[in-house]
């Protein structure tokens, strides 16, 4: 599938769109009110979601969980990033059957945000601290440069949020119904063929509107991204608002906006909206985009909120015109598309900085890492010279300012705790979603999965190392988290029947998606062969089938 938006952005003096007939309303608050239409709604107008800190902190924490109630324990919890996680024991076709608070335990997954996946050493030590303290050592590294905690308990809460804030860090919007995390290129300042630094505009963005209460009710969530790289390294087709690093011919280095990406429900790629963003302006362009989705977004079904159901029905040149007019009080300048790259962005293995020092990208298996492994990390990358890392959205992680002489001992060191800067081509595009283990939503298993898979592989398929690596995305349900439908080979948790008829784990096969940033021509969103199903256990089995026919029947080089 190609993105028509990368060759054909919008046409000046094309007719927009007209608005839908109104029947019923959508909740929309410039169309139909604000009104709430559902309880969701209901419960984000009745008191702001981010006033329910001074509950935790003052009743909660001191009452323990029995003292949550409904709305606070399941809404506005998540505005801090705090969900309830999955009572252990509780098998995935037990899932759709049970009532939510029948699969829930009494402790939280705790989401740390981290704008633009950018850690001092000092924080990734506190990070670990917290792990080790509160949360049983558990440590994920997400697909949206996030460090997400297990086994945390209300009690511990203001004590993180504690030594979190002590180093600059929270848990401020990491969940719910707002701005979410602003994904920014791992090597963001250090590149040498950087075209634009999107450090200032992350930052500004963090600083003047995260946890502003005039955007902390949104439709749904609100997810946003930003590169400067010519490897377009932050998956920008699949957020809600992306600002994507590119040459103006005449107004020097700035930014491409895309609009109105996100998978789950109805996937759909970003579009863009033709215009060119002067790096100064970007974080107010941002507000604006925000601000639509805010007024105008749907809010009637929660299936249907994301920005990429209003972008579908007004359309690119609608968008940038309400954005335009209504927001911003002048036009953008047209601008051109970023050229498709020519390299991968996942920054794994050994690379020059701009500046002579080097940074290597280090792959745990399928972002599952420990807070002791990394607190010895810090150690490490301290010991080596540098005090950086930087996370990536594809669950690696990266040290920044190593100098040359220090990187083979490095290299070396991380090998040592499991951190690999030369990852087989699985390991190194392989990413799982947090899936039964804690996911009250899950229907399988995913990262013990995944990463059983990964190792056979590798042992089995070293004879076809001359193939591009192959991006396996495991999934505990149908919602995508890992990004079911941009890989080669997207796996969607569900029960399947095995040769013997057992109901057994499983997945659904899609097959042949991709991003811009992961070595295609075009991003496009593949597709679900109908009936294609394999058992968790057959997993490598049907992997292997796959490349190995791929390999016998690939053109010349191809
Ligand atoms: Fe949970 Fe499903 Fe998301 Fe995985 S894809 S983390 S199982 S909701």
């Amino acid at each position: 599938m190609t993105s028509p938006a990368r060759t054909s952005p919008p046409t000046a003096g094309a007719t927009a769109r007209p608005p839908r007939p109104s029947g019923r309303p959508n909740g929309q608050w410039k169309v139909d009110g604000t009104t709430p239409l559902n309880h969701n709604e209901a419960f984000k107008q009745e008191s702001d979601p981010l006033a329910v800190r001074e509950r935790i902190e003052s009743v909660y924490a001191l009452q323990g969980f029995d003292s949550i109630p409904d709305d606070d324990l399941h809404g506005r919890f998540r505005w801090w990033g705090l969900y309830t996680q999955r009572r252990p024991g509780i098998d995935g076709g037990r899932t759709a059957t049970l009532e939510p608070h029948e699969l829930e335990d009494r402790y939280f997954m705790l989401r740390v945000r981290i704008d633009g996946g950018a850690l001092t050493t000092e924080q990734l030590r506190t990070v670990a601290g917290i792990s080790e303290d509160f949360a049983r050592g558990t440590a994920d590294l997400t697909d949206r440069q996030n460090v997400q905690l297990h086994w945390v308990e209300v009690e511990s809460v203001p004590e993180i949020w504690r030594r979190l804030e002590a180093v600059g860090l929270s848990t401020t919007e990491a969940c719910g119904d707002v701005p979410r995390v602003i994904l920014g290129s791992p090597v963001a300042g250090i590149a040498r063929d950087e075209l634009v630094d999107p450090t200032p505009v992350i930052e500004e963005i963090q600083r003047r509107f995260v946890g502003d209460p005039s955007l902390a009710n949104l439709p749904r969530k609100f997810k946003s991204a930003i590169t400067g790289h010519p490897s377009q390294d932050v998956v920008h087709e699949i957020n809600d608002v992306a600002f994507v690093g590119v040459e103006h011919p005449t107004l020097g280095a700035g930014y491409d906006l895309w609009v109105g990406g996100g998978l789950s429900t109805a996937p759909r790629l970003a579009e863009r909206l033709g215009v060119f963003v002067a790096p100064e302006q970007a974080p107010d362009v941002w507000h604006g985009v925000v601000r639509v989705f805010r007024d105008y977004g749907y809010r009637r079904l929660r299936n249907k909120a994301r920005l990429k159901f209003l972008l579908a029905d007004w359309g690119a040149e609608r968008f940038r015109q309400v954005l335009e007019r209504e927001y911003l009080g002048h036009p953008l300048p047209d601008g051109p598309a970023a050229p498709v790259p020519d390299q991968p962005g996942d920054h794994v293995g050994v690379h020059a900085q701009k500046d002579g020092l080097r940074y290597v990208g280090v792959s745990p298996v399928v972002g599952r890492v420990s807070g002791p492994q990394l607190r010895q990390v810090a150690d490490l990358v301290e010991a080596h010279g540098s005090g950086r890392v930087r996370l990536t959205p594809h669950q690696k992680l990266v040290v920044l300012d190593v100098p040359p002489e220090r990187v083979d001992p490095l290299v070396e060191a991380l090998e040592g705790i499991g951190l690999t800067a030369r990852p087989g081509p699985f390991r190194r595009r392989a990413i799982a979603c947090t899936g039964i283990e804690y996911c009250k939503l899950a229907i399988v298993e995913t990262k013990a999965t995944a990463s059983r898979a990964i190792t056979t592989l590798e042992e089995r398929l070293g004879d076809l190392a001359h193939l591009t690596p192959l991006s396996l995305h495991v999934n505990g349900c149908p919602n995508s988290c890992a990004r079911i439908q941009t890989a080669d080979i997207g796996l969607k948790g569900q029960i399947v029947q095995d040769d013997d008829g057992d109901q057994v784990p499983g997945f659904q096969v899609h097959l042949g998606g991709g991003l811009a940033s992961q070595d295609r021509d075009e991003a496009g969103l593949g597709r679900t062969v109908r009936g294609l199903k394999v058992t968790a256990d057959g997993l490598a089995d049907y992997v292997e089938r796959v490349v190995r026919r791929y390999d016998a029947d690939r053109a010349e080089g191809e």
